[in-house]
């Protein structure tokens, strides 16, 4: 049995519909939407939020830009997804968003069930290990749920 969760989208935190993909963002759009809460949003925000070019009328990068991923003809804001995948994947390969957008339960329970990959264990905890210190750091309530 899986443990069931609804992810908060990054930019709209609305929950991503269970239908749709989530996409991974990288650190041009943190830089843009400095309020991003994780890296992983839903299809419609990509489209919503995304920009058209990453360069200025003279054709050099705007000030501040952060680099596309490796690989990656950097134009615009596509340039910047790092993965697209399903809800259960790109929580496992971004544990530390998949905690803060409401995959706690999930990610917990993956992390100590059989048959998990030890590569994958050992990065859940990780990440488990650290948000747990954060918990405890901080009055926030980083784990309120909407
Ligand atoms: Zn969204
Ligand atoms: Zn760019």
């Amino acid at each position: 049995m899986s443990v069931a969760f609804r992810l908060r989208c990054c930019l709209c935190r609305k929950n991503i519909p269970l239908a749709g993909d989530v996409i991974a963002l990288d650190g041009e759009w943190q830089r843009r939407y400095p309020d991003m809460r994780g890296t992983l949003a839903c299809e419609r925000c990509v489209i919503d939020y995304g920009w058209n070019r990453c360069t200025t009328t003279k054709g050099s990068f705007i000030d501040g830009h952060v680099a596309a991923p490796e690989g990656e003809v950097d134009v615009d804001s596509w340039s910047h997804h790092l993965e697209r995948g399903t809800h259960r994947a790109l929580v496992t390969l971004y544990p530390h968003s998949g905690l803060l957008q409401g995959a706690e339960p999930y990610l917990r329970s993956l992390a100590s069930r059989k048959g998990t990959l030890p590569d994958v264990v050992t990065r859940l905890l990780t990440a488990l290990d650290e948000w747990d210190a954060a918990q405890r750091s901080t009055n926030t309530c980083r784990t309120a749920t909407v």
